[in-house]
């Protein structure tokens, strides 16, 4: 039996991010619109890996035949706050050809002679894939501003052109879902002592993370900021508690899974005819491996419909 959808309200709603968002009132290891325990809550993520296979491979069918749909997930938060889990976890559920990952770091020399949007449109996902950004265009009015990378004028303008740059790429077909993993600092903290005491979790540890962590009121005011000026109605932010590990991952499943929803792709319809192609393929075959085919004809038939039914059936219980 499939595990029970827990869910009583759908993350997109709740962890949207409007006027009234504020650090002060954030419950960290919250687990917003999540009624089951962690256990539950896993087997249910891990239960949504068939609905999103089918609707990654509708998706990617539709890019393979000429549509422009994609979909942008953008993972943002602070070190250790559980990107790369995040990534990981959405990467395993679907098919790695449908999928254009880009983790951004620090730029190269060769970056810093572009614009800071250059490197981020030749990542983005073209028609029928799923683009995945590890950290992203959001460094430049993160780090960029904290560190003071870059003049205030500059970074200041930013947030415009990001906006200007999030509405061009949607009315090109991208749907963009933006993630903010928040963990609390007490939980970082603790995330990474643990790497320093792990010599194999060693090569996650980066020094400039304790730098990075003594600045932690001015990436507050910089979050803050960035979900004011950048939460648009094209391209909302999510803002997702992420002291547990596994909430994180379940409402960033939730999300993609209902953005590939709200997509409504069917399977796209060819542009020759099914009769017209049987009659030759069946002028090619032998009597016996004919008459074979044909035997097959109608259970193909009823699988599909079955699975036809099951997915319907799966997509009217995430839209519940
Ligand atoms: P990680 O994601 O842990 O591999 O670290 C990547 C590092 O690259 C982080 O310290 C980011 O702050 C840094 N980074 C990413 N984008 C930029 C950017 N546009 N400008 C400066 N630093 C960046
Ligand atoms: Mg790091």
């Amino acid at each position: 039996m499939a595990p029970k959808n827990r869910w009583h309200r759908r993350p997109a709603e709740l962890l949207r991010v409007d006027e009234n968002f504020s650090f002060a009132d954030l419950d960290h290891r919250a687990t917003p619109g999540w009624t089951g325990t962690k256990a539950q809550g896993k087997a249910f993520g891990a239960s949504r890996g068939d609905l999103l296979s089918e609707l990654q491979e509708r998706l990617y069918a539709h890019g393979r035949t000429g549509g422009n749909r994609s979909v942008l997930l953008v993972v943002q938060g602070m070190d250790t706050s559980g990107k790369g889990g995040v990534v990981r976890h959405v990467m395993g559920m679907v098919d790695p050809q449908g999928v254009a990952l880009r983790a951004f770091g620090r730029p190269t020399e060769e970056e810093l002679k572009h614009h800071f949007l250059w490197r981020v449109r030749k990542a983005l996902p073209t028609g029928g894939q799923i683009g995945v950004f590890d950290r992203s265009h959001y460094e430049d009015v993160l780090v960029a501003r904290v560190d003071s990378l870059v003049e205030p004028e500059v970074w200041e303008k930013r947030y415009e052109e990001i906006n200007r740059f999030e509405r061009e790429i949607t009315e090109s077909g991208t749907t963009i879902i933006k993630v903010a993993l928040l963990i609390s600092r007490r939980e970082q903290g603790l995330r990474l002592m643990e790497r320093l005491h792990r010599t194999d979790k060693h090569w996650k540890f980066d020094p400039a993370d304790v730098d990075a962590r003594t600045r932690w009121e001015d990436y507050q005011q910089a979050y803050a900021d960035m979900f004011a000026r950048t939460s648009t109605d094209v391209a909302p932010w999510y803002a997702v508690p992420a002291d547990r590990k596994w909430y994180a991952r379940l409402a960033v499943t939730e999300l993609l899974t209902h953005a590939l929803i709200d997509l409504d792709l069917g399977w796209p319809k060819p542009r020759w005819k099914v009769d017209t192609q049987m009659r030759r393929l069946a002028a090619t075959m032998e009597g016996d491996t004919l008459a074979e085919a044909r035997a097959a004809a109608k259970p193909t038939r009823k699988k599909v419909k079955r699975q036809e039914q099951e997915f319907a059936a799966l997509v009217a219980d995430a839209r519940r």
